[in-house]
């Protein structure tokens, strides 16, 4: 049947019905408890009447009818005003309902379609405000990550800009013969392939982190043992380069959840951002103690620094202070956006302090203890 299809498939006929069913039922049990009530109420009224009119039967019958009559047109009348009472009502608060998923409905299809700055009101504060506010926030999440998503390849294709010029260059000047032939000019481009190479790693790498696809295996870990490693992997550079490195680690540090792997590396980015930003003859320190129910390591330099202004953005993707110096490094700008991902991602923080430009930094983070 048509009809039932269409009530099927409308939430507010559906929503309708299902109160005209609850008024008709609210209809019957009044006619059916006035019509059962009625036969006693009125003999006992009667019987009043016939003692008061001196026991004529004629009178009594008619009174007796009539009075049946009025019950009747009273109950018939108040029945259809309030049946037309409910329908209206009931039309309003079907609508009221409906109107919010509607809005709900229209502001999907446009989502789905790629308009991600729909949003709908909040009609209150009972189920379908708490819809409205958690589709909001869903579309608010999407619009982030589509922002993201967005920029992110902006970034790349930057990122990608220089290098790849820079071989063009060089590979022009050698089919025009304006550049020699010789190791160096093919250094100069592996240098910029090596950077590329870099730059895609740590792009994986950061998507990965980013889109939580990494298990992290978290282990009861020695965070001196990591220190120890971390720093001794590095050491021959800082000592090629004059600069001097410390630990400051207590024998009797506790054991952290970690994922050693994770860790290492969060710490080997550290270290390698203290040698590269710090001057030969100048000194890295890593310091590690107990901080409650946490560990806390930090790796600080005696090196540029940083002022405030960037220190409230070097844990953004390919944010750097000084781009020539951080690219002559080898540096891709997201080191410390894929170590922030690791930290945060064994429950931790991590963050930056300076006392100003050529003044040294810390880059302190937070690991849990271990049981
Ligand atoms: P990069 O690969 O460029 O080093 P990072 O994400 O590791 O990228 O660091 C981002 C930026 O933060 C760097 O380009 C640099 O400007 C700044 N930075 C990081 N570590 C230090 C430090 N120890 N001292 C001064 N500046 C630093």
């Amino acid at each position: 049947m048509k009809w039932l299809s269409v009530i099927r498939s409308r939430l507010s006929w559906k929503l309708f019905f299902s109160y005209l069913v609850v008024i008709l039922v609210g209809v019957a049990v009044l006619f059916g408890t006035a019509q059962f009530h009625t036969t006693s109420a009125l003999t006992r009224h009667i019987a009043i009447m016939h003692a008061l009119l001196s026991d004529d039967p004629v009178l009594g019958a008619q009174l007796d009818d009539t009075f049946h009559d009025a019950v009747n047109e009273i109950l018939i009348v108040s029945t259809v005003a309030a049946l037309l009472a409910a329908i209206l009502v009931s039309i309003f608060t079907a609508r009221r309902i409906v109107e919010p998923i509607r809005a709900m409905m229209r502001a999907s299809i446009h989502i789905a379609d790629g308009d991600y700055h729909e949003r709908v009101q909040v009609p209150g504060q009972d189920e379908l405000g708490g819809l409205a506010q958690s589709f909001n926030r869903m579309a608010d999440t999407l619009e982030r990550t589509e922002q993201r998503r967005m920029e992110l390849i902006g970034d790349v294709a930057h990122e990608l800009r220089t290098p790849l010029s820079s071989i063009k260059g060089v590979l022009e000047g050698l089919v025009d013969d304006v550049l020699p032939a010789e190791p160096a000019t093919f250094l100069s481009m592996e240098r910029e392939v090596a950077r590329l190479q870099r730059l895609v790693q740590d792009l994986g790498e950061l998507s990965r982190a980013e889109a939580g696809q990494v298990l992290l295996e978290i282990r009861v870990s020695c965070p001196a043992d990591l220190i120890h490693a971390a720093a001794n992997r590095l050491r021959p550079q800082f000592d090629d380069k004059g600069v001097s490195l410390d630990l400051g680690v207590p024998p009797d540090l506790p054991q952290v959840k970690a994922d050693a792997n994770r860790i290492t590396q969060v710490l080997l980015n550290l270290l390698g951002n203290a040698l590269q930003y710090t001057p030969a003859g100048g000194q890295v320190t890593i310091h590690a103690w107990r901080d409650s129910d946490n560990v806390a390591i930090a790796v600080q330099d005696t090196g540029i620094g940083l002022s405030s202004e960037n220190l409230a953005h070097v844990f953004e993707r390919f944010y750097r202070v000084d781009k020539s110096r951080s690219r002559a490094g080898g540096g891709s700008g997201i080191g410390l956006t894929i170590s922030k991902h690791w930290v945060e991602a064994h429950g931790g923080s991590i963050w930056a302090e300076s006392r100003g430009p050529g003044k040294g930094s810390t880059f302190t983070f937070k690991l849990m203890i271990g049981a």
